[in-house]
Order: C-alpha cells, then sequence, then structure tokens
C-alpha cells in the first residue's frame, strides 16, 4: 500500500527523521492558512499524489509569497499531473502539501527496499540525488552504493557511516547522516515497509541533513498489524475495479488490454495472459478468484470485469481442483444475466463437476464459445475482440 508524501513525512518524523515543517491542504484557502502559519519566506506548494517525477511534470512550485501560495494551489487543485509514473492518463491533484521552503546545499539519494536476491534489507545511496536518479542508475550504476543489513543485528552504525562517506556527505555533517540513516530504517523495519525512499535527502546551508521528499510503501500482507497506516490509504489513488475486487478478497489487477480473464489461481492466471499475448491479443487484468470461491464471489469477480469499459471479450479459463466447475458456472450466469452480457463469452472448464459446469452453462441460453482447451480458447477470444 501506498501512501501520500505528507503522510510519509509525518510517519517519519515520529521516528526522529528530520523533514520540513509541513501541512496538508485540501482547498486554496487551506493552502494560504497553512503558510501563513509555517511563516517561512519562501514555501512550497507541493501536488500529493501517488507518484513520483511531481518535479519535472510542474507538480512542485516554489512560492515567494502568499498570493503566490493561493495562485500555485489554485492552478495545482483539480489538475491532472501526468508524470513519468502515471501513465498517460496521469492523475487529479485533491491534495497539496504546503512546506516551508528549504535551502538546498547538495541532493543526495537514499533508499530502503527489500531486497529479494540477498533476501535482505538493502540500504542505497547515492551522491547524486534529485530529479534524476533513473539517469543515475541506467548510466552511472556504479554512483549508486549499497549496505546489506543482516536482520539480527539491524543497520549498524558503522554501516550508515560508510554509506555516509560513500556518498560524500560533508565530514561536520557525517554523525547528522548516520542519525537519520538509523531513525529510517527503524521506521522502515517497525512499520513493515517494503520501500523507504528519500529522494532528495538534502543538506541544507544551516548545516541540516532532512528528506525532502519521502515515498513510502507498506507490506500489505502486514497491514493488519498497523491499522494507523491502514487509516492513511487513499481510495481516490487506487483503482475502483481493484478496490471493489479486494472488498470480496479477489486478487485482481487492473491491465491495459480489452480481453477479460478470469481464472483460478495465480499461475494459471499467469499462464492465460501469457497464451492471450502469445495468440496476439491482450488481456485486460488478472485475476485469480482462488480455491474456495462462493458463488456470490464469481458473481461479483464477472461484474468487476464487466465494469471495465476496455473490456470487449471475456475469457473465462478454469481448471477445477478445490474450485467446482458448477460454481464457476453458476456465478458466470448469474452475473450475465444480471448485466445483460452483450460481449463474446469463451469459456473453457476442465476437472471437478466439468460435467455439472457444462450442463448449466448450455442449459443457460446464453450465447458462449465452449473452448477445448486453454489454446483453443485463447485463440478463439482473440479473433472474437479482433
Ligand atoms: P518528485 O520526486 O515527485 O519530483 P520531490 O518532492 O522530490 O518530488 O520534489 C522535486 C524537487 O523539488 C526536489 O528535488 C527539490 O529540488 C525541490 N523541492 C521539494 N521540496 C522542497 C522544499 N521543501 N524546499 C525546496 N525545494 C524543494
Ligand atoms: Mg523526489
Amino acid at each position: 500500500m501506498n501512501i501520500h508524501e505528507y503522510q510519509g513525512k509525518e510517519v517519519l518524523r515520529q521516528y526522529g527523521v528530520n523533514v520540513p515543517r509541513g501541512k496538508v491542504a485540501f482547498t486554496a484557502d487551506e493552502a494560504v492558512s497553512a503558510a501563513k502559519e509555517l511563516g517561512s519566506s519562501v514555501t512550497v506548494v507541493k501536488a500529493q499524489i501517488h507518484a513520483g517525477g511531481r518535479g519535472k511534470a510542474g507538480g512542485v512550485k516554489i512560492a515567494k509569497s502568499l498570493e503566490d501560495v493561493a495562485s500555485y494551489a489554485k492552478e495545482l487543485l483539480g489538475k491532472v499531473l501526468v508524470t513519468h509514473q502515471t501513465g498517460p492518463e496521469g492523475k487529479e491533484v485533491k491534495r497539496l502539501l504546503i512546506e516551508e521552503g528549504c535551502d538546498i546545499k547538495k541532493e543526495y539519494y537514499i533508499g530502503v527496499v527489500v531486497d529479494r536476491g540477498t533476501g535482505r534489507v538493502v540500504v542505497m545511496g547515492s551522491e547524486e540525488g534529485g530529479m534524476d536518479i533513473e539517469e543515475v542508475a541506467a548510466n552511472t550504476p556504479e554512483k549508486i552504493v549499497k549496505v546489506v543489513v543482516d536482520p539480527a543485528v539491524g543497520l549498524t552504525t558503522f554501516q550508515a557511516r560508510q554509506l555516509a562517506y560513500d556518498i560524500k556527505i560533508p565530514g561536520e555533517l557525517v554523525n547528522k547522516a548516520i542519525k537519520f540513516m538509523l531513525a529510517l530504517y527503524s521506521a522502515f523495519v517497525d512499520k513493515d515497509c517494503s520501500i523507504a525512499e528519500i529522494n532528495p535527502l538534502v543538506v541544507t546551508g544551516s548545516g541540516d541533513v532532512m528528506a525532502l521528499d519521502a515515498k513510502l510503501n507498506f507490506d500489505s500482507n502486514a497491514l493488519f498489524r498497523h491499522k494507523d497506516i491502514l487509516e492513511l490509504r487513499d481510495l481516490d489513488e487506487e483503482d475502483e475495479k481493484e478496490i471493489q475486487a479486494s472488498k470480496f478478497d479477489l486478487s485482481y489487477i487492473a491491465l491495459d488490454g480489452n480481453i477479460g480473464c478470469m481464472v483460478n489461481g495465480a499461475g494459471l492466471a499467469m499462464a492465460t495472459m501469457d497464451i492471450i499475448k502469445y495468440f496476439g491479443g491482450s488481456p485486460a487484468n488478472f485475476l485469480d478468484v482462488g480455491g474456495g470461491a462462493t458463488k456470490e464471489k464469481v458473481t461479483e469477480a464477472f461484474k468487476i470485469i464487466l465494469s471495465d469499459a476496455n473490456v470487449k471479450g471475456i475469457f473465462v479459463n478454469i481448471f477445477g481442483g478445490i474450485m467446482k466447475c458448477d460454481i464457476i458456472a453458476e456465478g458466470v450466469v448469474a452475473a450475465a444475466r444480471e448485466l445483460g452480457l452483450d460481449k463474446p463469452l469463451v469459456v473453457r472448464l476442465e476437472g471437478t463437476n466439468v460435467k455439472l459446469g457444462k450442463e448449466i452453462l448450455n442449459g443457460s441460453g446464453l450465447n458462449i464459445v465452449a473452448a477445448d482447451s486453454m489454446s483453443d480458447g485463447a485463440q478463439k477470444i482473440v479473433s472474437l475482440v479482433k
């Protein structure tokens, strides 16, 4: 789960990570009163969306007066910001962070991630932080340094010191940088983060080390023990269909193709997307209805697929093991009746209660194309949506 920058900074502040003073604003009036309260000579107006790259897309404005704050706030609120992380459709700005301007001397990068390769938490740093970190990673990867953390010991002072030296933090500020990294690491572990990225980490004219940006991602499987974090969830930033799916405990991920897929088992769901691609089509979603799905759950899954305006046809690919084919058939029929299905539907059923399942589908009066195998089904749906 993702949260906004201002929320991330609040979480980090609780752990002693140095961040600028700031306040969230939902309207231009709130932005102005927040700026008044901060009382700094320079105020930064920052669009809050769940995506980075805002600076380059015009989502971070430096205001020198309250009038500036008001006009930037009006400009940004309601604007659809397109950054290299939002995709071409962009994201609408509904919140702003009003923050005190910071006298930046140099920008660095610090990121904490769970590294699958080593199976450990890795802390990365670079002397070339800021808005071009992707280019640094691509062109001069040697400028990114890493330390691997032993989970039994945690990030040690000497590792943090090493990192601070490697990214060339000025000698007199190394101790502040160490304190910063240790605090960031405890926040990461304590809150079950999967990513904590500070880009930029800055050294200021007055000799402070602070986080000017904060991107925190949390392991969804651990959210049950972080009610405070769960409260920070912003449904506006999530796909409507994915929210609906999570209510019914369905593993659904929206994609940009036009063939809706209803499958049981994550492996089969992946293979189904592959085979659709193989035959020249494009999947509209990943969906694993799971093992013990009820008719209601299947109905809901089918509705979610159909609510996607891009879907031109649906491929139901079920290998009934724990999941029974008749339950799938009943769910498909119920949803199709309720919504008045007017799109091609290809069904491949195999496994437990397959005969019963096929009878239900055949007797439904729906226009269903039966497939003999996965590859047959994929070819049929690809040609039907063309
Ligand atoms: P993004 O990563 O989405 O582009 P950032 O929060 O990193 O957004 O902001 C982009 C740039 O704007 C930063 O690299 C920094 O140069 C500048 N900036 C951000 N916040 C402040 C601030 N409080 N004071 C001064 N400059 C800032
Ligand atoms: Mg940034």
